[in-house]
């Protein structure tokens, strides 16, 4: 008998979210994921839990039906992590008609299935706040709902979930060589020590390294879709605005700029989008990239933005499932899942394209489309919680309360951010402690070492810039050398461990 039911390559958000929902249907489950969890495409996303408005001008009536309806689904799921956001559409009639824009709207909401998100309406730029930090000329707008969400811990909580309910989940553990036989054998490097196991069903999920884990790993004969990979970048400045809406530019090469609350202090801005080749993981913004998103904000703002005023600044490759389109803005977001049965052969699922928003979906497909293997399974993962979201969808603000009342020595922003965080696992973090001194030692901003204790123990982080800037976004806040202190923390505490065990 082999060891799993199915591995799974890939630890980002579709290879976390297959594996959260086989574990949650009975299924013995390995996940492999070479670097941390969502230390790929997952953690360098826009962030948001979207429709996609530009994508109903591709047509893709059909995928932005079904990631609208996934948006109240995931914020009951994860109401720490996600929240509502409004955006604010400025009308520049140099780009899309008012009509248009009005009528791309009223679809949205149409095919959107809301419950809980409020629906569009216009704007007076003259009189609405929104307007302030806009140049006059924009007089007009739209606003609607969308929802943003932390996409790293998104997936470190599917993670948990998928552990939780029995998987085993590998992290800095990379599948080197898998042979197919009637089970899968997987060869294992973890941090350079060798080890095997088999497998029943393999799903690469590898997202943009799909086809290099098919040719590498899987070393597959048989011709493959090709992947397009297309780049996108983003930038983080301080706070451009003293307001919680996003807004959505328009831009004269017909894309969208979003700008975006974020981390407090900061605001979040993105995205370019461009084809890309070579090694996703070596993947950075240009300086022009860079110079092209401030341009975009300062065609909209009064106030005006340069490169150097980026804290930070990420990008990320989207593996797009080839459709024949010409532009990588013009190709399909959909995701394709192709089954490879062979007689007497173990199956393959590989995974290709997809979004944060629709990866609960797409795992829900990609065990349904292993049903004739677990005959046993069913859908269960809509209606479940992940990890410390076991409250209603508009009740942080009462957690965070709660937080501030069980734990008074902490800041009402400390409280909020752990809140956000951990949601009632908060309790898990906190613990006993009647003083802050009782955390432990700190690193910087509001970090302290019961926190860190508490992501090593229960989130896989082992390394500093696991916890700065996958698990917590505190790499903005923090200096180098608290950053140094962390690291060296983490050693130690990694150390004590190794030795114990
Ligand atoms: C710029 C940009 C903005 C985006 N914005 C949004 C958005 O706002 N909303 C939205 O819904 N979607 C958005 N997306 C899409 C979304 O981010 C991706 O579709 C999604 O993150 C892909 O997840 P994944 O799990 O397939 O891939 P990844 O997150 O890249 O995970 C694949 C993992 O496989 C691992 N791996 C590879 N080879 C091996 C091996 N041999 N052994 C072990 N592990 C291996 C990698 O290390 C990696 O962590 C955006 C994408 C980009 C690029």
């Amino acid at each position: 008998m082999a060891d799993f039911d199915l591995a799974v390559i890939g630890g980002g958000i579709n290879g976390a979210g297959i594996a959260r929902d086989a574990a949650g249907r009975g299924l013995r489950v390995v996940l492999v994921e070479q670097n941390d969890l969502a230390s790929g495409t997952s953690s360098a996303s826009s962030k948001l839990i979207h429709g996609g408005l530009r994508y109903l001008e591709h047509g893709e009536f059909r995928l932005v039906r079904a990631a609208l309806a996934e948006r109240e689904v995931l914020l009951r799921a994860a109401p720490h992590l996600i929240r509502p956001l409004r955006f604010v559409l400025p009308l520049n009639p140099q780009r899309r008609s008012a009509l248009l824009l009005r009528l791309g709207l009223l679809l949205y909401d149409w095919i959107g299935r809301r419950k809980i998100l409020p629906g569009t309406h216009a704007l007076d730029l003259v009189t609405d706040p929104a307007g302030h930090p806009l140049r006059a000329t924009f007089r007009r707008a739209f606003e609607y709902s969308d929802c943003f969400a932390d996409d790293a811990r998104l997936v470190v909580l599917n993670a948990m979930d998928a552990a939780e309910r029995g998987a085993s989940i590998r992290t800095r553990t990379r599948c080197v060589r898998a042979e197919r036989r009637d089970v899968w054998h997987l060869v294992l490097n973890a941090r350079g020590r060798r080890d095997e196991v088999t497998a029943r069903i393999l799903v690469n999920a590898a997202g943009a390294w799909v086809e290099t884990v098919a040719e590498t790993v899987l070393r597959q004969q048989t011709a493959r879709p090709r992947l397009r990979l297309d780049k996108g970048s983003h930038i983080v400045v301080r706070r451009l605005y003293d307001h919680e809406r996003a807004y959505i530019l328009q831009t004269a090469d017909r894309r969208v700029v979003f700008t975006i609350p974020f981390a407090g202090d900061f605001t979040l801005i993105g995205t370019t989008d461009a084809s890309f080749a070579g090694d996703p993981a070596t993947v950075t913004p240009t300086a022009a990239e860079i110079d092209y998103l401030c341009g975009v904000v300062n065609e909209y703002f009064r106030s005006s933005i340069t490169a150097a005023d980026a804290i930070w600044a990420f990008a990320g490759v989207r593996a797009l499932y080839d459709d024949g389109a010409r532009k990588p803005q013009d190709i399909g977001r959909d995701y394709a899942l192709l089954l490879d049965e062979r007689f007497g052969e173990a199956p393959l699922l590989s995974v290709y394209g997809g979004k944060i928003t629709t990866h609960r979906r797409l795992a829900e497909d990609a065990l349904d489309r292993l049903a004739h293997f677990f005959p046993q399974s069913r859908r269960w993962t809509a209606q479940n919680p992940l990890p410390g979201g076991d409250f209603p969808y508009d009740g942080i603000d009462a957690l965070v309360a709660q937080t501030l009342q069980q734990w008074p020595f902490l800041g009402a922003d400390h409280a909020r951010r752990l809140a956000h965080a951990y949601g009632t696992r908060v309790r898990n973090v906190l613990g006993q402690a009647a003083r802050l001194d009782d955390l432990g030692q700190r690193f910087g901003a509001d970090l302290t070492a019961a926190e860190v204790r508490y992501l090593m123990q229960h989130e896989w982080a082992q390394h500093a810039d696991d916890v700065l800037w996958r698990r917590s976004k505190l790499g903005l806040r923090v200096n180098a050398a608290q950053a140094a202190a962390l690291a060296d923390f983490m050693a130690k505490q990694f150390a004590a461990k190794a030795s114990s065990a």
